[in-house]
């Protein structure tokens, strides 16, 4: 679903002269560009993986840089959702209110497939365009990459099983439905899950919210749930994953807003959360009373249904959080380049040069580590390889990319100077989003954890990527070293927790050290080894070591033609 974009505010058309002065050397304005097209990196590896989706991603590449977008995105996220709990009425509505600047940017995801593509293309390798879509909204707007990542996950737990086919059917939709109806009346599906609670996120064993058993019919297994979720975001979801306690343990309940006679749930908002970023996104406390809900998956198992589901989520937020960065790095350079100091462009006084360039690396190994993710993912049905990988690269490639991100955008806020700290700049909301996917679905300690225990629980996971590793030997010294070491690290024993995050930063690095052998230019991949992997200590951005690269390097990931 294309839709024109027109553009009501520009702020590119002439505005008064200043009466005291000449307005000089502000950098242009970053829009009227195509993320896709103009970036060569992304551009290259969907060419080699996917060529079929080449036209989606330069579609959607666009909206990045349509100033009409752009401006949706500082309207949503300055005029936030709105919490109405009952109507003028006094019945209670448990409904959210939003600037139609998030309507707009919500059905120009959904309707561009960012949700769905992995599970309708018949082209193959379908998570890694969807993936490559992803990474492309999330240059757009972070807070609509909640409801996409959800609906891409929620998939997951309605395939294969009947009650939920119409849910199914409805969440695959190439459209946005935000009416507030019962779901056979609704052209497409919003999905979201709550499990945490104020007691704990990370040990969903904690669970206080109970289940009843309430029958069996056409709706499978139903349950009467009773008790609270301390976050729920996208609270005007039109059905929600959540966790509670049965008779035999924690379980997973589907929590439609409508019961099937057509009625309202018992689905109380309780208040809207006050956030430190995605406040275009709505998130919310909720409680159920005698809730209606469906059974997901075995009674009992539900922390294992909802990791099922995870496992995408984690892999959408490495792809996120490469999105996020390559939004930052694309305005640094946009500023840089079209701003002079010194009597230069900024782009080319040396330390900054290097700095752009860190930047663009770090940027480029962060995209191509995700989508290395993304790959495995469509392979795990058919490829014992690409299966176990994915169990140790999804978490490794999620907890770096995330932990990496905020930095990451520091330097590109220090790029811009003082315009960079001020709000109506789009790189200080980027600087406030960049933390988040590092908290939600599963924290950056979780997920090392969980590379640990995957390794722990199989060893064909450890062997998996050791394997992985070694495809790209001979092409470099330093990252032969490297692994050499890292895999004689893994087969004499693994740390325990308290040392996990500095094995799994080596891990993910080495993959995408790996990434950038197979598919960057040579000089960066050098660059990129030299600095991460053998100076073995992540030192501050702009530290590479000289090379005449420099320059072509941040030439290369600039995605605006100046
Ligand atoms: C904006 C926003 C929106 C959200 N939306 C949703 C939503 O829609 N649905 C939903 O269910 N949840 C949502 N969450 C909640 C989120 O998933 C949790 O915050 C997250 O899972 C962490 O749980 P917690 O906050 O209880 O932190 P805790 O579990 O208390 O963890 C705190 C810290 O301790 C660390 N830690 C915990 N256990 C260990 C361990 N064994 N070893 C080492 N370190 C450990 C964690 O890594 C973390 O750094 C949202 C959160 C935010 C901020």
């Amino acid at each position: 679903m294309n839709q024109p974009y027109e553009t009501p505010f520009t702020a590119s058309a002439p505005g008064l002269a200043a009466a005291t002065h000449e307005v000089l050397n502000q950098a242009a304005s970053a829009n009227g560009f195509n993320a896709f097209d103009g970036d060569e990196a992304l551009r290259e590896l969907v060419g080699k993986i996917a060529p079929w989706a080449t036209g989606k991603c330069s579609a959607l590449g666009a909206l990045a840089g349509n100033e009409t977008l752009q401006d949706a995105a500082r309207l949503a996220n300055e005029f936030e959702p709105r919490l109405r709990t009952h109507d003028r009425f006094g019945h209670r509505t448990d409904w959210v209110e939003f600037h139609p600047a998030w309507h707009q940017l919500m059905a120009a995801a959904f309707g561009h497939e960012v949700h769905s593509l992995a599970w309708t293309t018949q082209n193959g390798k379908g998570h890694f365009a969807r993936a490559a879509l992803s990474y492309l909204w999330n240059q757009v707007e972070n807070g609509v990459g909640c409801p996409t990542g959800m609906a891409y996950a929620a998939v997951a737990g309605f395939t294969g099983k009947p009650p939920l086919e119409a849910w199914r059917q409805r969440t695959l939709a190439a459209d946005y439905d935000p009416r507030r109806l019962p779901i056979e009346q609704k052209r497409a599906a919003v999905i979201g899950y709550a499990m945490t609670e104020k007691q704990g996120g990370s040990d969903l064993r904690q669970t206080q919210t109970t289940a009843e058993f309430t029958g069996s019919g056409t709706d499978g297994d139903t349950y009467s749930i009773t008790g609270h979720k301390w976050f729920c975001s996208v609270p005007v979801a039109d059905g929600f994953y959540t966790l509670a306690q049965t008779r035999s343990g924690v379980s997973c309940l589907f929590v439609p807003r409508f019961r099937p006679d057509g009625s309202q749930n018992n689905f109380f908002i309780q208040r809207l959360k006050d956030k430190c970023g995605n406040r275009s996104n709505a998130s919310s406390e909720i409680e159920y009373r005698d809730t209606w809900s469906m059974l997901v998956g075995e009674e009992g198992r539900g922390i294992r249904e909802i990791l099922s589901h995870a496992h995408l989520t984690r892999l959408d937020f490495a792809v996120g959080s490469a999105g996020l960065m390559r939004q930052a790095l694309t305005l640094a350079i946009n500023h840089a380049q079209t701003r002079t100091a010194f009597g230069k462009p900024m782009s080319e006084l040396p330390m900054q040069c290097n700095v752009l360039a860190d930047l663009a690396i770090d940027s480029e190994a962060a995209m191509l580590g995700a989508m290395r993710v993304a790959r495995a993912v469509d392979g795990m049905a058919s490829s014992e390889h690409e299966n176990l990988l994915s169990r140790v690269a999804t978490p490794a490639m999620k907890y770096w990319n995330c932990q990496r991100a905020p930095v990451f955008v520091y330097e590109c806020v220090q790029v811009h100077g003082g315009n960079g700290f001020i709000m109506e700049n789009p790189v200080a909301r980027l600087y406030r989003e960049a933390p988040l996917n590092s908290i939600w679905e599963g924290s950056s300690n979780m997920m090392c954890m969980d590379v640990l225990r995957a390794m722990d629980k199989d060893g064909r996971c450890r062997d998996a990527l050791v394997e992985e590793l070694w495809l790209h030997r001979g092409a470099n010294a330093a990252y032969d070293r490297f692994i050499d070491d890292l895999a004689g690290h893994l087969a004499r024993s693994y740390p325990h927790d308290g040392h996990a995050r500095m094995l799994v930063t080596r891990i993910a690095l080495a993959l995408q050290a790996g990434e950038m052998l197979a598919h960057g230019t040579l000089e960066a991949a050098e660059l990129f080894i030299a600095s991460r992997l053998e100076s073995n200590g992540l030192p501050v951005f702009g530290a590479l070591p000289d090379s005449q690269a420099l320059p072509a390097i941040v030439r290369r990931a600039a995605v605006i033609g100046h």
